[in-house]
């Protein structure tokens, strides 16, 4: 309880966000979606849809590699009514290789909804925005703050991060969430909360990272209590605890690299419920828990004569992985390694049904999720 009084004492809402908003003046990152502030200062103002474009793009995914996906997306559909008349094929395309693509298909839905329901401009309340498909709790109040200066607090991984060192929050994580979702309430000014949520943001990218943080040069060092009360064993990295989380369970199963001899390769579309729902992929097998994969419960005799009944095409197969060395690939829920098998065809070869052949100069266009453009690259050893 002494320590609790003595934490709110120190980090308060005053000391933090002076020190912070000061900070951010001139460390500030410069990304497209954003408005510096001094540009709010000349009156720019944050466009909403913007704001909720690299918002989603950033669910999951770091900064660099959002950048060049959001410049080309604002390329293609520069607003929210563009976007939304937009097929899911054009945005799943645009968006290939991004991964979680539940997030494409959703900022559609969203789209289509805000055009529809409310002429094409965003909600301002973290309420009204959660109730957009794609769009959970951190979201709503990252567009709220940002896009419409609302004080509401905002803490993703980065946030929490700085929290439980500010206020040395001993609770692991995911159970402490709620308190640092408190913490931050706190300490989020009604002044320029969108700037203190952004500046909270670059603060745990540049200085306060999971590991070295870089306390000296930290403009909250003074009040840190993860900084100040630092012993060998417990400093700031020793925040936030977390609980291990479970293993992933383990899935494999088989693709088949069907290749002419113009380089063009066979694919397919997966169905439109599931796992990388109406993605492009190339054909293969199930994908199964690995006590029930083929290589699991066969031996060798019998898994390729097995194998070779469901080949897309009938013709001489020979696998470019071995059972040791698989592609391994790790979804969210689940870590998948997969065997490939490689076939060679004649130019004439026709594609089975539902299937089609790619030049190759059109893969980059298709909608290949990165476990497939992984297992692209496994041409080379054929
Ligand atoms: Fe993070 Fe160190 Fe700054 Fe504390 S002093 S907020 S631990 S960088």
């Amino acid at each position: 309880m002494k320590g609790e009084l003595q934490a709110k004492d120190q980090v308060s809402q005053n000391s933090v966000s002076a020190r912070l908003l000061a900070w951010y003046t001139t460390q500030a990152r410069i990304l497209p979606w954003r408005v510096l502030p001094g540009e709010r200062l000349r009156g720019v103002r944050p466009v909403p849809y913007r704001v909720w474009l690299s918002e989603i793009m950033l669910q999951q995914t770091t900064v660099p590699v959002v950048i060049a996906y959001y410049k080309a997306f604002l390329e293609k559909w520069p607003n929210l009514s563009a976007l939304a008349s937009a097929t899911e094929e054009e945005v799943l395309q645009a968006w290939s290789g991004l991964g979680y693509y539940t997030r494409a298909r959703n900022l559609l839905k969203a789209a289509g909804c805000l055009q529809e329901k409310y002429q094409a401009l965003f909600p301002e309340e973290p309420e009204q925005l959660q109730k957009l498909p794609g769009i959970g709790p951190y979201t709503a109040a990252a567009i709220a703050a940002i896009a419409f200066d609302k004080a509401v607090p905002v803490v993703d991984g980065n946030i929490a991060r700085i929290v439980s060192r500010l206020f040395c929050i001993t609770t692991p994580f995911p159970a402490a969430h709620k308190i640092a979702v408190q913490r931050m309430g706190e300490l989020t000014p009604e002044e320029a909360p969108g700037d203190f949520v952004q500046a909270m943001m670059d603060l745990g990218a540049a200085l306060c990272t999971p590991q070295k943080p870089k306390c000296p040069l930290c403009p909250l060092q003074e009040i840190c209590l993860a900084f100040q009360n630092a012993s060998p064993s417990r400093g700031p990295e020793f925040f936030p605890q977390k609980k291990r989380p479970p293993a992933k369970p383990q899935r494999s199963g088989i693709l088949f690299l069907a290749e002419r001899s113009d380089g063009a390769v066979l694919l397919r579309k997966r169905p439109p419920q599931g796992i990388l729902a109406s993605m492009i992929e190339l054909p293969g097998t199930e994908w199964v828990p690995e006590e029930a994969s083929l290589s699991g419960n066969l031996d060798e005799a019998e898994e390729i004569p097995t194998l070779l009944m469901q080949v897309p095409l009938q013709g001489v197969w020979k696998e470019i992985t071995t059972p040791t060395r698989p592609l391994r690939h790790i979804f969210t829920h689940f870590r998948l390694s997969l065997r490939i098998w490689h076939g060679q065809f004649s130019e004439l070869t026709p594609a089975p049904s539902g299937h089609w052949w790619c030049p190759q100069e059109a893969l980059e266009k298709e909608a290949l999720p990165s476990v497939m453009r992984k297992a692209l690259t496994y041409r080379q050893l054929a």
